[in-house]
């Protein structure tokens, strides 16, 4: 199966997308990771791609999507495709279907994590008691959601139109989240 976790950022999706990885034996995507990989071994793409990544900002629909196209193609990975954090805007949604359909795959289920501001703030109350983190993390993570709520709406209408797609309340506790997942799976 080939499975989106989409979501703004706090909403629990790496979480979420471990859990299946190890649950359908997959592989997770998280362009997130191969963008920081890239910077720490200061590739081409990397030096391309710092600014962006430290400014919260995306990086070029180019860049991410020719990292993907790797794995898409990758046989030992066919159908066991767990995407976390990609796609972020319509054009990548797009460029997903036309390297699934060379492929001969297609995306089996979208799951929407859906969080709201207040339950974002407050998880990173509770962190910042819990791991003494900043305020700056504090309103860098805000800025980062509300940057995401606003520049991905397109895809989420995108999906949302579509019978695979599914809304989950992300502000439950992450194994409710994983159980309600695992009940639409069906598995
Ligand atoms: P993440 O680990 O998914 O929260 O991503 C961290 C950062 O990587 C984001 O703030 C963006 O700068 C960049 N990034 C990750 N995935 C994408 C994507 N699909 N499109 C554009 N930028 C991305």
């Amino acid at each position: 199966m080939n499975i989106i976790i989409f979501g703004p950022p706090g909403a629990g999706k790496g979480t979420q997308a471990k859990h299946l990885v190890k649950k359908l034996e997959s592989f997770q995507v998280s362009t997130g990771d191969m963008l920081r990989e890239e910077i720490k071994k200061d590739t081409e793409i990397g030096k391309k791609i710092i600014n962006n990544m430290n400014d919260g900002k995306f990086v070029d629909d180019d860049i991410v999507n020719s990292l993907l196209e790797k794995i898409i193609f990758d046989p030992l990975k066919i159908n066991k495709l767990i995407f976390d954090g990609y796609p972020r805007t319509l054009n990548q949604a797009k460029n997903l279907e036309s390297i699934l359909s060379k492929s001969n795959q297609k995306i089996h289920f979208v799951f929407f994590l859906n969080v709201n501001k207040e339950s974002i703030i407050k998880r990173i109350e509770k962190r910042k008691i819990l791991e003494k983190r900043s305020d700056d993390d504090a309103n860098t993570i805000l800025k980062r959601y509300d940057t995401y709520m606003e520049v991905t709406r397109p895809v989420l209408d995108y999906y949302s139109k579509k019978q695979n797609f599914h809304e989950v309340d992300g502000s439950m506790e992450i194994n409710d989240i994983s159980q309600k997942i695992e009940e639409i799976l069906k598995v």
